[in-house]
């Protein structure tokens, strides 16, 4: 979903234990890693079968050229999720299933046409933001107007001005909240621009301007969030002309013409599940996921094709080395993602009931490049004890470790209910390029890239799921509380309405001190 922009992002991010582990005072034992542990053998065959016999490749092919686009509650994405299935299957999963649930609304693509008719008459390159509204039938016209989304809570209580105009969303002087906060207020300033009577918003992802050449991206404004007024995303340089005019004091007039479709009521999506049983503990359960969701002006191979490849890879290199761990490993392959991590929140819903037996989840979302880190979700307490199987992988890759929250994928779910959500974290220098953009194709990914990533998931989640002791438990709520308003995610959660802990935690509001070893 990734909803930070990188152009209107202030730096959110809360401290990491990075950098050399200090000796530890106290007789607390050394951390074990797989050299000692006893996993060690079974992840030299967990990683010969990733390495030398990968599918992923071939996996993300038929998802990207057999499926392509599936966006959340149409029938391409249901096509995805019986690919799921039938995948899991034949890769010898067991108990896979879909877990069903409803998303909110359902909305489909239509046409998306502009034109520039002064000062100069050309057309302009635009595509629809997801579940956003139409234009009348066969277009409107009207007269461009500029708002600032630095300062989108003035514009906000100075929507009138808007009544028939096309608005266009700039950036000018310096952000005075967070992305995350910026793009919570603008879901905001379009109810109160339709109301006024606006009759479109070019606005890109949260307000901003398009990356790469020539690209539009699309995407959701907020968490499950849907608006009447059409909403539009425009490639850079089209959108840069119309700033020049504007900025030069020209009348700048385009035409719209936007036709898309919600459903009337909810609509039934599903996550896809399948699970290799734990031999000692079957009722302890890691989740390991990526979405299978994607948006619909390309194929989505990096997202999150990437991700589901290395799940299902991941799941058919364990299972083809034999090995079974002692806790239960479960695949999911989410849905709604990218509408506002719905699946992974309906996983949390219909599962409340064993989260105490939940060790986390391991989840891969951040494009095509490989694994740069592995981000802990919140429970610095893990590091230690992590960073010894970290370094077992230096052979493959020099992967460091720290406890920074991803509140942009499947993670933060895990995260909120006071476990590690897992966020390998990946060097995607092109994701910006590619992120729900027309150029997400398979054109985009290394084979080899894809089956390190998923040789790296598979050892991961079986090192976690077998190791003997167990790796985690859910921490309680309070602790959970005061961990996200020190990692600086309390606005952002607090703005999309999904802090759910009350004033718990407050004495850790604002915390920036550095982290005591
Ligand atoms: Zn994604």
């Amino acid at each position: 979903m990734r909803r930070v922009l990188a152009e209107a992002a202030v730096v959110a991010m809360g401290f990491s234990l990075g950098g050399a582990w200090t000796a530890r005072a106290d007789n607390r034992p050394t951390p074990k890693g797989p050299d000692e542990d006893g996993t060690k053998p079974a992840l030299v065959k967990i990683a010969g079968e990733g390495m030398m016999d990968s599918h992923a490749f071939q996996y993300l092919t038929e998802l990207s050229d057999d499926i392509g686009a599936r966006v959340t509650g149409t029938p391409a994405e249901r096509k995805a999720e019986d690919w799921g299935v039938a995948k899991m299957k034949a890769i010898g999963l067991e108990n896979v299933h879909k877990e069903k649930y409803q998303l909110w609304r359902g909305w489909t693509r239509g046409a998306a046409q502009g034109e520039l008719l002064e000062p100069i008459r050309k057309p302009l390159h635009v595509d629809a933001m997801g579940w956003t509204g139409s234009t009348q039938a066969g277009g409107v016209e009207g007269e461009v107007a500029t708002v600032n989304l630095f300062d989108i809570e003035e514009e906000v209580k100075h929507a009138s001005r808007l009544s028939g105009k096309i608005v266009m969303v700039v950036m000018q002087g310096e952000p005075k909240k967070s992305g995350d906060v910026l793009f919570a207020i603008f879901g905001d300033f379009l109810k109160a621009a339709g109301k006024a009577g606006a009759v479109a918003v070019i606005g890109g992802q949260g307000g901003a301007k398009a990356s790469g050449m020539n690209l539009t991206h699309t995407g959701i404004l907020g968490f499950d969030a849907d608006f009447a007024i059409p909403v539009l995303s425009m490639t850079a340089e089209d959108q840069g002309q119309l700033e020049r005019y504007v900025e030069s004091g020209k009348k700048v007039r385009v035409r719209f013409n936007v036709q898309n479709t919600f459903s009337n009521g909810p609509v039934e999506a599903a996550n896809v599940v399948g699970e290799i049983r734990g031999r000692e503990n079957p009722e302890q359960v890691l989740v390991v996921g990526a979405h299978l969701d994607s948006w619909d002006l390309s194929e989505g191979a990096t997202d999150n094709g990437t991700g589901s490849a290395s799940v299902l890879a991941s799941a058919e290199a364990i299972v083809r080395s034999g090995m079974r761990p002692r806790r239960t490993i479960r695949f999911v392959l989410f849905t709604g993602e990218e509408e506002g991590l719905d699946g992974s929140f309906a996983y949390m819903k219909q599962h409340q009931s064993e989260m105490a037996n939940h060790l986390g989840d391991l989840v891969l979302d951040e494009g095509q490049g490989p694994v740069k880190e592995f981000m802990l979700g919140g429970r610095d307490d893990l590091v230690a004890s992590f960073r010894p199987f970290a370094q077992s992988l230096s052979s493959i890759r020099n992967i460091p470790v720290n406890d920074k929250v991803e509140n942009g994928t499947d993670t933060l779910p895990f995260s909120l209910a006071g476990l590690p959500g897992i966020n390998m974290d990946q060097d995607s220098p092109d994701y910006k390029y590619t992120h729900h953009s027309p150029a997400d194709a398979l054109e985009a990914v290394k084979p080899e890239v894809l089956a390190q990533n998923a040789t790296l998931m598979a050892l991961t989640a079986y090192w976690i799921a077998d190791r003997p002791e167990r790796f985690a438990s859910p921490w309680p709520a309070e602790k959970t509380a005061k961990m996200l308003r020190a990692q600086q995610q309390y606005e952002m959660l607090k703005a999309f309405g999904l802090w759910k802990f009350g004033d718990l935690g407050e004495e850790g509001k604002g915390r920036n001190d550095p982290p005591q070893n």
